[in-house]
């Protein structure tokens, strides 16, 4: 069995979405009339990632055996390290080798977290990360947007303070404010999480932080800019709430970085680096540290499939999984896509990831990447 050709194409959900909120998707077909699903890092639509597929990493798999997957992403991240190691290229890699391991799947008869070594347990829960709460949403908008993810019964909620990190502190007290206010209306026991996006400087984050502390938040995300490692342990080592970052490193190095800084939760994201293969390296990484993995990953569906197998598989789960704000790119374009119920992902036994597109849904939003 040998690799035949790869497609690589975006998904535009909606004729008003614009270029850089486009998903971007991979199929990675064999001699024998298999195939495999892939997701690549959508960030910027994934167009440089599905580029990089076209030119650089497909012509080096055309020919490979699939199930050398782990081989053909050490390799290709080596020989192609002049693309950058830190993005568009892990992304794509990331992708290739989720499909790869789709396809092993399908070939041996069985889900992924079975070949994986087994699942801790295949209902998980999940918390709703939402977005989208700075100055742009009042108060009352935030909690009306919080209310409406409770409807799924997620078992935490993250507010995220998105911002575009050219600015520091500007909004602390309307975060302060909204925080509060969430606490407020959820009660003092119910779990939540707060995603500064990068929005402060070290003494901001540390002023934010202490407030977090006495709303009783769980975790206090990318507080301080993420190149700034340093400064990101220091917020976390002079706090007492968990903070956590990782979720824009794309490297095991850059984990280990982070780790050693002082960071005591990790987030690195399947399709952002090393897909299925590079999230247990990740894993077995936090584990020798004994620091906390709660992987990011905000897409739809074959990414979140992914991270939900490899999260199954993962002994010291310590927080449920990341459910971003569901629109229409959770489920159209797919057959059978998995959606919560009760609180609840349920992993089914189908082999791979478990999900494949729905080609004539699709056709409508397809735009295919051929150079
Ligand atoms: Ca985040």
């Amino acid at each position: 069995m040998k690799i035949e050709r790869i497609e690589t194409f975006q998904v535009q959900w909606s004729p008003d979405e614009p270029p850089a909120k486009r998903s971007a998707f991979v199929r990675v077909w064999t001699d024998d009339g298999r195939h495999g699903v892939g997701e690549v890092s959508p960030m910027m639509g994934g167009l440089a990632s599905l580029g990089m597929i076209v030119h650089n990493i497909a012509p080096a798999l055309i020919g490979a055996d699939p199930l050398d997957h782990a081989v053909i992403q050490d390799r290709l991240f080596h020989s192609l390290v002049k693309l950058g190691p830190e993005g568009a290229l892990t992304g794509a890699l990331a992708g290739i080798d989720i499909a790869l391991w789709d396809l092993k799947g399908k070939l041996f008869n069985q889900p992924i977290y079975k070949l994986l070594g087994g699942a801790w347990k295949t209902e998980l829960p999940f918390y709703a990360s939402i977005g989208g709460n700075g100055r742009g949403r009042s108060i009352d908008e935030v909690l009306r947007a919080v209310e409406a993810r409770m409807a799924d019964k997620p078992a935490a909620i993250k507010i995220r303070f998105d911002n575009k990190r050219v600015t520091l502190d500007e909004e602390i007290p309307d975060h302060i404010e909204k925080a509060r206010a969430v606490r407020t209306m959820v009660g003092k026991d119910f779990p939540l999480a707060f995603d500064a996006n990068n929005g402060y400087s070290t003494s901001g984050a540390i002023r934010v932080g202490r407030v977090l502390e006495e709303l009783d938040y769980w975790w206090f995300e990318e507080p301080v800019q993420h190149y700034h490692t340093k400064a990101m342990g220091e917020v976390a080592q002079k706090l007492s709430i968990t903070v956590s970052a990782g979720e824009q490193t794309y490297t095991m190095g850059g984990l280990v970085e982070l780790i050693e800084a002082g960071v005591r939760m990790i987030q690195p994201d399947i399709i952002k680096m090393g897909g299925i293969t590079g999230l247990l390296r990740c894993a077995a990484l936090a584990q020798a540290h004994g620091v906390e993995l709660v992987s990011h990953q905000t897409q739809p569906m074959i990414g979140h499939l992914a991270n939900l197998h490899v999260c199954a598989a993962q002994m010291h789960a310590t927080k449920p999984c990341e459910w971003n704000d569901p629109t229409a790119r959770t489920h159209e374009g797919f057959a059978d896509p998995p959606m919560p119920v009760d609180g609840l992902f349920h992993l089914s036994d189908r082999p791979g990831l478990g999900i494949e597109f729905d080609d004539t849904a699709l056709s409508k939003q397809r735009i295919d990447v051929t150079g």
